[in-house]
């Protein structure tokens, strides 16, 4: 893949965060990883949404260091980078605050698998201890605890997601938040109703072999 055509996937799949309500200002990021360089282009720093083009993407190699252009890159690109480096599957990486999801990491809970789009994630979303901001400990956080999910709520803080690409990650940035929507609504009533490992089993075949257009 060309990298100036990553750049625009990625650039992309960013503006996709303020549209579906995920974030404010200029928290959450959205990542790509080049499958032939190995190179990963993130948005960069402290930049508002609607300012973004896409050669304000920033590219970087697996150190962080940037290898195109001239801004700095996101505050969370050693997390991008940790979890690229330690899951050769993973092509995109979303990170945002969504106020659903990450009401469920301010009560350090994992989302629990009540409905069948939750299969789509891999089941429970689970939940990731608290690490502070910067450095390799969310990474390491979300390495450690992500498992077979393509989501995580990492306590006290918000929502990492993974995908075999940016679009990928960020359809699960979207799902999670409408999955924790449902679930805190369902939780305001009454105890939610877990699917079984077999109705999950079901669906996450169904989901991954014979959903959307061949
Ligand atoms: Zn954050």
């Amino acid at each position: 893949m060309l990298l100036a055509q990553l750049r625009e996937i990625v650039w992309k799949c960013n503006l996709e965060l303020p549209k579906n309500d995920l974030v404010k200002m200029t928290s959450g990021n959205v990542s790509g990883r080049d499958p032939d360089s190995g190179l990963v282009v993130i948005k960069p720093s402290g930049y508002s949404f609607e300012e973004l083009t896409p050669e304000h993407m920033v590219v970087v190699d697996m150190d962080g260091k940037v290898v195109q252009g001239n801004l700095k890159p996101s505050t969370d690109t050693d997390t991008h980078l940790y979890v690229y480096k330690h899951r050769p599957d993973v092509f995109g990486v979303v990170h945002t605050h969504s106020p659903y999801a990450s009401s469920f990491a301010a009560l350090g809970q994992p989302i629990p698998a009540c409905l069948t789009s939750s299969a789509m994630l891999g089941g429970e979303i689970p939940l990731g201890g608290y690490a502070p901001i910067g450095g390799e400990d969310i990474g390491q956080e979300i390495i450690d605890k992500i498992g077979r999910a393509r989501a995580i709520i990492m306590q006290n803080h918000g929502v990492f997601t993974i995908g075999d690409s940016a679009q990928q990650a960020t359809k699960m940035a979207v799902e999670v938040e409408e999955i924790a929507k449902i679930t805190h609504l369902a939780m305001l009533r009454g105890q939610p109703i877990l699917l079984t490992e077999s109705q999950l089993g079901y669906m996450m075949n169904l989901y991954q072999n014979d959903y959307g257009q061949r």
